[in-house]
Formats: structure tokens, sequence, C-alpha cells
């Protein structure tokens, strides 16, 4: 099968995770990896444990000393790698972007070296990025990618079977397949995270894609561990046809499974039979429990948008195309049913769905319920509570906010409770809170002057995520329980 455009960055990208494989066979490097942990040490610890659970057929020792490996690893080994302070002003540096490697620094497989200088002295600090093991062992510090590289080597060293995963969204981590439990666990070393794999969609928010896992003997397709909403993961795919990565995947596959004999083969075929039927059941969030990223500096969570609270997701701003402002009028709707917004200005712009025009949403997700034939938006099961989030600004013209109407339909049961919350520029710059009768509909005057609006709807309550429903509506239904529409008026010339 021929790569067509994007796919052949694809084909190099699964090509290029293949470069582990060669240090996981170096003997002398396992065995000096490997006189670097204290095995005897972890092993008590990890026994004592095991001594204090209930007996059990899918944990064992190798389990618990994975366990302390990570502990260990993440507590003691490595160290997570930030802007450098400078050495004589004690200051932290800034980042200058890249700069070529050394020689000796290319020898280590450093292929890029992130540059600092000191905002004081200007003196100049070089981050190489290594990506040889044994440099690593050495160095010892780095961020994901080298925590993962050299964790999984560790793994490797120790016997276990071990993966590089890596997940396009920017994250890198391991898997270590659990001889007892049969199946791969999800190892976070950057995190001493082990077996919460939907930490990245639930916790830090990540709109996941693709993630492969490399082996010494496999290569293999794993989002489907990571993710709870297989459809909603599956329309982010764009980058190439499924057909093609799988054409990648068995391709590679066969290439790394050249030398193996017939009962390996029959080994890992099994465990790959496990591993798929593993997958057509998505594990529930709320089974395991979340917190934000913990690796690295607060700035530099917050630089990638990796804390839970505060993620914007999509971003989207309405501002005011010519027609809208000739007419000074903007009218936007929402219909569930179709899942489509529609624009009513000469353009009349149609949007993919209910995420795509809004500013952000932390676990809001659209229902349709078939037997029923309608639709609505919901928090996620398993979370308390789920907001969504519209933005309208209007600074780059001369109108301002005259006559604000607004449609938006919630429907509650029991102590289920939605609020909708309206932040104007105006001078008082005070919210708005409205009850879900009050803005349907509503005509007000009151934000006369603003520029900018901010809507949001809250989602709470009710001791399940359908309790609190905005935009339900029947699916043959033709109305639009969204409408926000806007007459303008010209800024007056402040005096
Ligand atoms: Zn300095």
């Amino acid at each position: 099968m021929e790569p067509i455009n994007a796919e052949k960055a694809l084909y190099i990208k699964l090509m290029n995770m293949l470069s582990f494989i060669d240090y996981w066979e170096d003997e002398s490097l396992l065995q000096y990896a490997v006189t670097l942990i204290p095995v005897d040490e972890l092993r008590v610890k990890a026994t004592l444990k095991y001594s204090s659970i209930p007996e059990s057929d899918s944990i064992d020792i190798d389990d618990l000393l994975l366990l302390e490996l990570l502990e260990w690893f993440k507590g003691s080994f490595f160290k997570w790698m930030d802007a450098p302070k400078c050495g004589s002003c004690g200051v932290v540096t800034v980042s200058k972007g890249f700069i070529p490697p050394t020689d000796e620094e290319a020898r280590w497989d450093a292929s890029r070296v992130e540059h600092f200088t000191c905002p004081t002295c200007e003196k100049s600090y070089r981050f190489p990025r290594f990506n040889h093991p044994r440099k690593l062992l050495q160095t010892r510090r780095g961020r994901c990618g080298e925590w993962a590289n050299c964790f999984t080597l560790l793994c490797v060293a120790l016997g276990y079977d071990a993966r590089f995963v890596l997940d396009w969204t920017d994250h890198v981590w391991t898997e270590v397949y659990s001889r007892s439990g049969k199946r791969w666990l999800h190892c976070d070393p950057c995190e001493n995270v082990c077996d919460k794999p939907l930490m990245y969609e639930v916790g830090w928010k990540k709109e996941l894609r693709y993630i492969i896992a490399v082996s010494k003997y496999e290569i293999q397709d794993v989002t489907w561990r990571y993710t709870a909403d297989f459809e909603e993961t599956l329309r982010r795919r764009k980058v190439c046809r499924e057909e093609f990565l799988l054409h990648c995947i068995l391709t590679i596959q066969e290439k790394l499974q050249k030398s193996l004999s017939t009962p390996q083969l029959k080994a890992l075929l099994e465990r790959r039979a496990r591993e798929l039927a593993e997958f057509f059941s998505p594990a529930k969030p709320e089974s395991e429990g979340y917190s934000g990223r913990t690796s690295g500096s607060m700035s530099w969570r917050l630089a990638r948008g990796e804390t839970a609270s505060c993620s914007p997701q999509n971003s989207y701003v309405f501002r005011l195309n010519t027609d809208e402002i000739t007419k000074k009028h903007f009218h936007v709707k929402y219909s569930c049913a179709l899942d489509k917004y529609v624009r009513v200005s000469s353009q009349s712009i149609q949007s993919e769905d209910w995420k795509s025009f809004t500013f952000s949403h932390k676990n809001i997700f659209r229902k349709v319920e078939n037997d029923w034939k309608v639709s609505y938006l919901a928090h996620r099961d398993g979370f308390s509570n789920g907001s969504i989030t519209w933005k309208f600004d209007f600074r780059d013209t001369n109108l301002v906010v005259n006559i604000l109407k607004l449609n938006l339909l919630s429907r509650t049961f029991n102590s289920g409770n939605v609020k909708w919350l309206l932040f104007p520029n105006s001078e008082d710059d005070k919210s708005l809170r409205y009850s879900p009768e009050d803005v349907c509909p509503l005509e007000t005057a009151d934000l006369k002057g603003s520029t900018s609006l901010v809507l949001t709807a809250e989602l709470t309550g009710g001791d399940s995520w359908q309790h609190a429903q905005i935009f339900r509506q029947s699916l043959d239904s033709t109305v639009f329980p969204f409408e926000v529409e806007i007459h303008f008026e010209e800024k007056v010339p402040s005096s």
C-alpha cells in the first residue's frame, strides 16, 4: 500500500521508534543498567508488601517490584529538567531555542540541543536532549522523553517485557507486561503512576489521537487502552487512513518477528488476542480517580495546558464579519438534534459539532438516546459536574451591545442543576447569573455598552449525569435550543 502525503511522515515516525530496540539488545548496556538499581532493597520492599495483600492470581511479586522500581526511579534516580539556573547568578535562564549538537553530544544520539542564556550575565547554557540510555544513566535528568527512554531500558534490564509508548499529543511512557495479570500495564515514570491509562484523557484533558507502543518483537496501536471515548478519538485520527496504519504495523511487525520460533510466535499471538479483547471494553474513568500532572514546575504544566482545572480546549471566539457589522446584528444558533451551529449572517457558517464553536468545555458530551429519539448535552458519567463556555469579542469594531436576546434551553431532573453565567466587560465587570427559566427566552438591555461577552453553563448535582441537561430536543425537531442574538449600536465617543 502506497503512502499518501502525511502518511509518509507517520511511517517515518513509526520506523524511528524502532531505534530503541538496539539499546534493548545491547547486553553490556543492560548489565550496566542493572548495577545501578538497588534490586535487593526493592525486592525486600516488594516482598513485604506482597505478604500484606490478600492472595491474588492477578498480581505477583514481579508486579510489586515494578511499583517499587517506579517509586525509586522518580524518587531517587531521575530528575526533571526545566530551564537550568545560572551557575554564577542563581537565576533561572531563558530559553533561546535550539542549537546544533557537538560531535560528543551527537555521539550520544542528541539530535537537538536546547539553548538557554542567563538574563543577568548573559552566560550560555546547553541542554542536549540525549537519546542514548547509556548517557542518560549518567546524566539522570530530562523531560518525559528521557524519563521513559531510561525507565523502559531499566525494565528490560530487569527481565520485564517492556514497551516504549509514544503518544502523538506529545508525551511518552512505558508499558510493562504483567505475566500474572496476562496484560500490559501502563507505567508513567514521570508521574510514578501504574495502571491508570485514562489519566491523560480524564486527568490531563488530552485529546488523544494515536498512541503507538514498540517492544523488541512488537509494534501495536494501543490508543484504545487510553481512551474511554472510542468514537471521539477515532474522529480525531485524520493523519492517515486507518488501513494504512494497520498495513504499516503489520509490515513492521513481520520484520520484528522474523527470527522468532513457532512457539514464541504462538505466545505473542495469544497475548495480542487478549489485548485486542481488552480494547473492546473501554475502562471507566470513575474506576481510576485522577489528578493533574505532577512532574515539572507549575509554569511548565501551564505552558503545556496540562492542569486539569483550566484547560481551554478549543479557544474559539466569535468575532463579527463584515456583513454582521453592516447590519449591526449577530445571530448564532445551535441544534442539538443536528449537532450543528448556524450563523445567521449572509455567510451562514455551519460548524462540525457542538464543540467547534466553544471557547472551552469540561467533562461535557453529547448524548443521543436512539430509543427515545432525543439528544442533549450533559456532563460525563463519573464526574459530579461539567461546564461549557462560548466567547464573543467585538472589540475590533466600533460597535457595542445594545439589545441581547438569549434562548438557552435546560432541563433538570431530581437535584440536577444548570446555572447560566454571563460575563460582560462592562464598567463594573460583575457577572450575571441566570436560572434556566430566565434565559428561555431572555431579552435584555442590561448589557448595553459591552464589547465582549463570555457565556458559561455549569451543570452540577443530581445523583446521575443525566439529571442536568442542556439543549434537550427530539431528533426530528427543527427548533434551536441555543440562540444568541445581539443588536449593536455605534460606540459613543468618550468626551
Ligand atoms: Zn548569570
